[in-house]
């Protein structure tokens, strides 16, 4: 079994962030089974979440930028993000005081070290795997990464510079913590001399310098480090794909051939992987582009669809902030248990309403049957919705569904359901 993991116990670590300049500490924690690798902004007010997932992708510039909206970001998370994949870490909870993970050495050396120092502990459920029906290819401008369906992540990446100490590097890889500790993660983000005052001026690499990057020069590198390997620049290149990979918010299983890739280039192909993959899921702004629910009543953050029509998993994290839980029950909050019906619900509606005829329409509960409340749900937990469509006619249907924290079922129903058109009142 290939189980989700998390680290054992806390890691702290704290310095300068590449493109900001900023002092961050940051705080990787342990994080439950389905929680996914979301950054937590300390220092601003209600102390916003940022999943890492693509549709938070705010800017592509030198580095990748994940965030809620212009106040509420992360600069430069891949080389965090390339070291969680590389070590195999599913559930994480990253707490910043900034907005950008410190740099250290310019590669993911110090994450991987740290982590490893605090342990990693397995999970009690397996991880779902992104895998694929067919090829993906993406091209544009001179890039080309394709993904080809495999039973394990390879990596096959080309670099070409015009220049004589890059010219073209290539690398293929499996991607295992094994060879990501010893192979890809010392490997250290690389510019040219004549580059360095243009990115000053746009704001970027206030945090660079010869102890965090790779200088190149005419004819020479700047750095007196020694090149840790001959063919660093395409490793590196490799460790920031990975990152940039990450962000489907699920391991994948391909074959990834890159060639000419960069951050804005990753992401565009992520993104069409995701609504290409044989499990597609299903993010927030996404899930909202289905179905009519919306705050306070959208209980739903994430959706996996298991087999079009016919399954899927939702996941619903109930941080504790949540306005039920100040008077269910004063000082001793849960989670209603009707609400659970509810999330339940909503995430049939996402499958249901994912068929395209059904587009805009409204899903109304015709009967609930067989409900069962197991155990209490509390702040902090991660609610597994897991449905399955029992049958399904035109416009109505029977589901049965479960509800899972950590693994173990807190409600059950079976209910049916009617899509209907919207009545404007
Ligand atoms: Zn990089």
């Amino acid at each position: 079994m290939d189980n989700q993991k998390t680290i054992s116990k806390e890691v702290v670590l704290s310095g300068i962030g590449l493109h900001t300049g900023c002092m961050t500490k940051m705080v990787l924690k342990p994080a439950p089974l389905n929680y996914g690798i979301r950054f937590v902004r300390i220092d601003l007010p209600e102390n916003p979440i940022i999943p890492a997932v693509h549709t938070n992708v705010l800017g592509v510039v030198r580095g990748t930028t994940i965030g809620l909206n212009n106040n509420t970001t992360v600069y430069t998370v891949e080389h965090l993000l390339s070291a969680l994949y590389g070590l195999g870490i599913d559930n994480l909870e990253i707490r910043v005081d900034n907005n950008e993970p410190p740099v250290f050495d310019g590669s993911s050396k110090t994450f991987v070290e740290q982590i490893l120092s605090a342990g990693i502990v397995e999970q009690k459920q397996e991880r779902i795997y992104f895998i694929l029906k067919e090829p993906v290819r993406y091209e544009q401008e001179g890039t080309e990464i394709i993904a080809y369906p495999a039973d394990d992540l390879k990596i096959t990446c080309e670099i070409t510079y015009d220049h004589p100490l890059i010219s073209r590097q290539e690398i293929t890889m499996s991607i295992n913590p094994e060879n990501f500790i010893n192979e890809i993660s010392s490997a250290r983000t690389f510019c040219f001399d004549y580059e360095i005052e243009s990115l000053k001026k746009k704001g970027l690499a206030k945090g660079g310098g010869l102890h965090n990057s790779i200088v190149i020069g005419m004819d020479r590198v700047h750095n007196k480090e020694k090149m840790r390997f001959e063919n660093e620049f395409v490793r590196h290149k490799l460790l920031d794909l990975l990152g940039d990979l990450y962000l489907l918010g699920r391991p994948l299983k391909a074959h990834i051939t890159a060639k000419r890739s960069g951050h804005r280039h990753n992401i565009n192909f992520v993104k069409k992987l995701s609504r290409l993959t044989k499990n597609r899921q299903l993010e927030i702004e996404e899930i909202k582009d289905n179905i009519p629910h919306r705050d306070p009543m959208l209980m739903i953050d994430r959706v996996l669809i298991v087999e079009e029509l016919k399954s899927a998993i939702g996941y619903k994290h109930m941080t504790g902030k949540e306005d039920f839980f100040k008077g269910h029950f004063p000082g001793n909050p849960i989670v209603p248990g009707v609400l659970i019906v509810e999330a339940l619900a909503q995430t049939a509606c996402v499958l249901v309403l994912a068929r395209p005829d059904l587009g805009g329409k409204f899903p109304y509960f015709l009967s609930i049957q067989n409900v069962k409340f197991r155990k209490p749900v509390y702040p902090g937990s991660i609610l597994e919705l897991r449905i399955n469509v029992v049958h399904a006619r035109e416009r109505a249907g029977k589901v049965e569904s479960k509800a899972y924290v950590d693994g173990e079922v807190v409600t059950e129903c079976d209910f049916g359901y009617i899509v209907v058109d919207g009545q404007k009142r």
